[in-house]
């Protein structure tokens, strides 16, 4: 079986959760259209498998960071929509025709040198145009977008199939910045409407702003990190309930006594004052267990949390079971449920002092994923 090969140290994505996530976010948003979006190797879950999965399932549309992750989808089959979100280079455009990716137009010049190549090529190039309302990363501010509108449309080899915006702060309870961003988007839209071009797919809502704007839902939606069951943030109300679908595991390599004033780790930042009981985990920072958990983090065993002591590794923690029993072999929770315990992402984001978001994407592609 598989459990004679794997590594130890494993995740288990249940894609029937990641399903049900899903139809539950479908449902709240329909009519809208949903682009699930599988940036970072699906926030960790792991892309191919995701992208299959949600392809099956019927997904409209998928969004990944950049070429490459488009790239490793067509190759592996995925023959829906794929929207890139970043931003191109003139030498990749090319390479977005050849595989069939739609690219993000996020200036004019831009619009211009996808257009050019278009021709060259005697095809149409899918694209949609990215408008910043608020969030200065990429995309023509809103101020300027009559002008842009008016520039694209007269390019005849790229066809503009949507226009789209994101938000800067819908993981918050004040939603005053996400209106206000909302508004500008309508307003670049009711001007673009009146340029009597063909209907465009609208779409700026990210999982806080599905949550909190349904408003914002227009004709498509993409939700991130609430497809994987986790929400943006702990503030906002969870007005659609979704499920974890990642377990973080291990296994016990190593046990051992532990003399009082012995010290534990690099550094030796961790002495006791009584000899405990320790055992030896197999995971460490360079599987994304992060270093800066060190002297926070806790996992479970045989139903019961224990705390990380010492600096953590690069491939290996050890844990205070202090008067306890655990045996080579035995389960450990990384992230997940073992009976009535649980440790969450946002556990793990809290010791960090970082996000959910970051915890999961930092997940080492070095970790294998199991899928049920
Ligand atoms: N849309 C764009 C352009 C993004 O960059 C992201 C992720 O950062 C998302 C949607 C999904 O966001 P979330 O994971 O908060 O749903």
């Amino acid at each position: 079986s598989l459990d004679d090969v794997i590594r130890p140290t494993h995740l288990v994505v249940d894609l029937k959760i990641i399903k049900e996530n899903f139809r539950r976010i479908k449902e709240a948003v329909k009519p809208s259209k949903v682009m699930p979006i599988l940036k970072a190797n699906a926030y960790g879950h792991g892309l191919i498998k995701i992208a299959q999965t949600l392809e099956k399932e019927g997904a409209d549309y998928l969004g990944v960071a950049f070429l490459e992750e488009g790239i490793l989808l067509r190759q592996q089959g995925i023959k829906m929509p794929i929207l890139v979100l970043g931003g191109i280079w003139g030498n990749q455009i090319p390479t977005f025709l050849k595989y069939n990716l739609t690219m993000t137009a996020s200036s004019i010049d831009k619009a211009r040198q996808i257009d050019s190549e278009a021709r060259k090529q005697n095809t149409i190039a899918k694209v949609h145009l990215k408008i910043d309302t608020g969030m200065e990363r990429i995309g023509v501010h809103y101020y300027n977008a009559p002008k842009f509108f008016d520039e694209a449309v007269k390019l005849k080899n790229i066809g503009i199939e949507g226009i789209y915006s994101h938000f800067a702060n819908a993981d918050i309870c004040n939603t005053d910045y996400t209106k206000l961003q909302f508004d500008r988007f309508m307003q670049s839209l009711d001007y673009f409407e009146r340029l009597d071009y063909a209907p465009v797919i609208r779409h700026i809502s990210n999982s806080g702003g599905i949550l909190q704007l349904p408003e914002a839902n227009l004709d498509m939606v993409r939700p991130g990190i609430m497809l994987y069951g986790v929400y943006p943030s702990q503030e906002i109300k969870r007005t659609i309930e979704v499920n974890p679908a990642l377990t973080w595991k291990s296994l016990v390599i190593y046990f051992k006594v532990i003399k009082a004033g012995h010290p534990v780790g690099y550094g030796s930042k961790w002495i006791g004052e009584k000899d405990v009981r320790a055992v030896t985990v197999p995971v460490g920072y360079g599987d994304g267990y992060m270093r800066r958990m060190s002297g926070k983090a806790r996992v479970i065993i045989n139903e019961k949390k224990y705390p990380v002591i010492g600096t953590i590794s690069m491939d290996q923690i050890v844990v205070n079971i202090d008067c306890d029993s655990a045996y080579n072999g035995d389960e450990v929770i990384l992230i997940g449920k073992q009976g009535k315990s649980e440790i969450t992402v946002e556990d793990l984001a809290r010791w960090a002092e970082t996000i959910p978001y970051e915890i999961l994407t930092n997940i080492n592609t070095r970790v294998p994923r199991i899928y049920i």
